[in-house]
């Protein structure tokens, strides 16, 4: 995805109306929130973006690029730049500026075919030349064939931007890691309720996938840093421990969720499945549905005093709860998921998103969507 020029984006988003607001209070992010869970950390980070080594981005060097996201609070950071910029042949970690030593440095490629695009991630460097011998296959075995060259080097594969202009046509028969439901602006260039309609499809199919955001920021000294930059959105991942093992493990079961920027809310479902009192099963977990109802907390990190915020609990694809909290950072509610079925929980939060650069706000192009978190399983094991 790249965007075009300043004119279509205006356009573009006085077609959308002027939804956002501009206010210019900041929230915190600290952590809390939900009690009883295990031991971890949260970590924000932006997992889709390009710098000087992808031709497209020839203005966003990486010396620019890594401080930025550090100053913008990251703990986990990857730059994905384009491998068929380099037929391959990564240069991006080789640059002394790729390091830092306040964020988790994860080392990722966004694998660019003909076919669609999607993101490797990896703890250390790795070989982009086997996956890159497949890039232009088109038979019915293509897609495992990737997935499987991806995991034989412990990589984690996820599917970008399924639905926009470079669409996934290698098809989801697949064992991907997890997908990118949010891609820069939720409104613009791609209305992102499209991918997450997908997901929602595949989550109801009986599969556990885990959605990330990813900003796909390409410059940082033109109109587009008007209206998005790094962390828009942000992705929040709850790791065991503050190590590129960890960010990925917890991507991977979904135990994250998306905001809209760095510094906006972060959004926690929880559940206390066996009603001890304690919120021990976050977003990405699994249960046992016993038939006895259970007792779900949204939590909004960070909420900020005199807020509104609409909260949308999804359940198996349907609205299950609409609720607007005022002054609130939290909402309780309470279902029995059945007990011979799958059921999935998740959530959205919208409201106004004072944390965007302003501009973007304005335009419409973030839709007024604060957060999105990943599903809580019954009985998908
Ligand atoms: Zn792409
Ligand atoms: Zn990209």
């Amino acid at each position: 995805m790249k965007l075009g020029n300043l004119a279509a984006v205006a356009a573009a988003g006085a077609a959308l109306g002027l939804l956002g607001a501009c206010s210019s209070s900041s929230s915190g992010n600290s952590a809390g929130g939900v009690s009883d869970l295990r031991a971890g950390t949260w970590l924000s980070g932006d997992l889709h973006l390009h710098s000087d080594h992808s031709s497209d981005a020839a203005d966003n060097p990486i010396a620019e690029l890594i401080p930025e996201a550090e100053s913008r609070g990251m703990g986990f950071f990857v730059i994905t730049d384009h491998d068929n910029h380099v037929d391959g042949h990564i240069t991006t970690w080789d640059d002394p500026a790729y390091r830092s030593d306040t964020m988790v440095m994860l080392y990722g490629v966004e694998y660019t075919t003909a076919r669609g695009h999607a993101n490797l991630l990896g703890t250390q460097p790795f070989d982009d030349l086997p996956m890159y011998a497949l890039r232009d296959r088109s038979d019915d075995a293509a897609g495992q064939a990737i997935a499987d060259a991806a995991h034989a080097q412990g990589l984690h594969l996820s599917v970008n931007h399924p639905l926009n202009g470079d669409p996934w046509e290698f098809g989801f028969d697949m064992a991907i890691d997890s997908v990118e439901i949010w891609n820069a602006m939720y409104r613009f260039p791609t209305n992102n309720d499209d991918a997450v309609a997908l997901w929602d499809s595949m989550l109801n199919s009986g599969r556990r996938l885990a959605a990330r955001g990813g900003s796909d920021c390409h410059h940082q000294h033109t109109y587009e840093a008007l209206v998005f930059n790094v962390g828009n959105p942000t992705t929040w991942v709850y790791a065991s421990a503050p190590k590129a093992g960890a960010v990925l493990a917890a991507l991977k079961a979904g135990n994250s969720s998306i905001s809209y920027a760095p510094t906006a809310e972060r959004v926690v479902l929880a559940a206390d499945t066996d009603r001890d009192g304690g919120y021990e099963t976050l977003m990405g977990d699994g249960a046992r549905a016993s038939g006895q109802p259970v007792d779900f907390r949204v939590t909004i990190d960070g909420a900020r005093p005199l807020a509104a915020y609409a909260i949308t609990v999804i359940r198996n694809g349907e609205v299950f709860l609409q609720k607007t909290v005022v002054g609130e950072d939290h909402l309780d509610f309470q279902d029995t998921p059945a007990a011979a079925a799958r059921s999935y929980y998740r959530v959205e939060v919208r409201g106004t998103t004072p944390e965007a650069p302003a501009a973007g706000a304005v335009l419409g192009f973030y839709g007024n969507i604060i957060a999105l978190t990943n599903p809580l399983y019954f009985n998908y094991d």
